[in-house]
């Protein structure tokens, strides 16, 4: 399987790591829509959040728990910040290994584009 972030994962291409443990990573995104926007994704590769199952209930809400508390160490907490699911071709998907966008650092707008 040719995954562009399961071989970011496997550190086979590089990239800014803000957290890792032993069930996801965090990292900058490349082309930055935000002063900070952050990538946290799962090592185990899913698709899209479609191919989310009832079994990766607990490893989904720990990339919200992990989402927040890079929130809160970036200092963005309390200003706030934006999490972005894209799923497939109409919301943007470009990479098909699911990925938590966390956006901050300006005023976001709504609707989003
Ligand atoms: P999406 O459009 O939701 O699939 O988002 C994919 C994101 O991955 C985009 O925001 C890209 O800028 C980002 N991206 C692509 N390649 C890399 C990379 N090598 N390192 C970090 N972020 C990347
Ligand atoms: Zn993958």
């Amino acid at each position: 399987m040719d995954c562009l972030f399961c071989k970011i994962i496997e550190k086979k291409i590089p990239s800014k790591i803000v957290y890792e443990d032993n069930r996801m990573l965090a990292f900058e995104d490349i082309n930055p829509q935000a002063p900070i926007h952050i990538l946290i994704i799962p090592k185990k590769h899913i698709s899209t959040v479609l191919e989310i199952a009832p079994a990766d209930n607990e490893l989904v809400g720990s990339m919200l728990q992990a989402a927040n508390n890079i929130a809160r160490d970036k200092g963005v907490a309390d200003r706030g910040f934006r999490l972005v699911f894209n799923c497939n071709r109409e919301a943007g998907q470009e990479v098909f290994h699911i990925h938590l966008h966390l956006f901050a650092g300006r005023q976001m707008h709504w609707p989003p584009g």
